[in-house]
């Protein structure tokens, strides 16, 4: 669990951005933790205690994922493997389709990066409706490996996330609700 000191000081730091990119959402803008290296140092330390000893590699969700999820893997001395949108990795990939509110979404890794029986923590910044983050969890099943673990910075515990990922039977942790 994160101290209270860490919670107050990230709930002072992010921006809540009302409707924004469209009405009715309101947009969590993380990029001021960048400003203040000391928070940042702090969350990812607080992010790999929560992993450390557990997992044999961190899959990342772009692009956000990427912030913390290297900096989680070279702290637990672990690989770190990238789960990107369609086209951008070069072939041989993996990859899963999956539905968004309008039409569908593929994701993708290297084919051969996440190995067989591996203990895999899936990391992103935030928490929503978990469609983007079960699709990364199905991606890392298929390829034969566990996912042992969630992180997130923030879970919005009124979206239905957390459910849609209960199947998986891992453990999941985020700083802020
Ligand atoms: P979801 O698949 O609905 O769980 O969406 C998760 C992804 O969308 C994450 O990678 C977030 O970066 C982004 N996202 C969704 N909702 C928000 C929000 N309110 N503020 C900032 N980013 C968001």
């Amino acid at each position: 669990m994160a101290s209270q000191e860490l919670i107050k000081r990230l709930e002072q730091t992010i921006e809540n951005i009302p409707d924004f990119p469209i009405p009715g959402i309101q947009f969590k803008d993380i990029s001021p933790i960048f400003l203040d290296p000391k928070l940042y140092e702090d969350v990812i330390t607080e992010l790999a205690a929560f992993s450390k000893g557990k997992i044999d590699a961190v899959c990342g969700i772009e692009s956000r994922g990427y912030l913390f999820g290297i900096a989680i893997a070279v702290a637990l001395e672990v690989p770190f493997i990238l789960i990107r949108k369609a086209g951008k990795l070069p072939p041989p990939v993996a990859s899963e389709k999956y539905d968004l509110e309008y039409g569908s979404a593929i994701i993708e890794t290297r084919e051969g990066q996440i190995k067989k029986g591996q203990r895999i923590l899936i990391h992103d910044d935030l928490l929503a409706t978990g469609g983007t983050t079960e699709a990364a969890a199905k991606l890392v099943e298929k390829q034969g490996a566990t996912v042992s673990q969630f992180s997130f910075l923030i879970g919005l515990k009124k979206l239905e996330g957390h459910e849609k990922l209960k199947k998986f039977n891992a453990e999941i942790y985020n700083i802020l609700e």
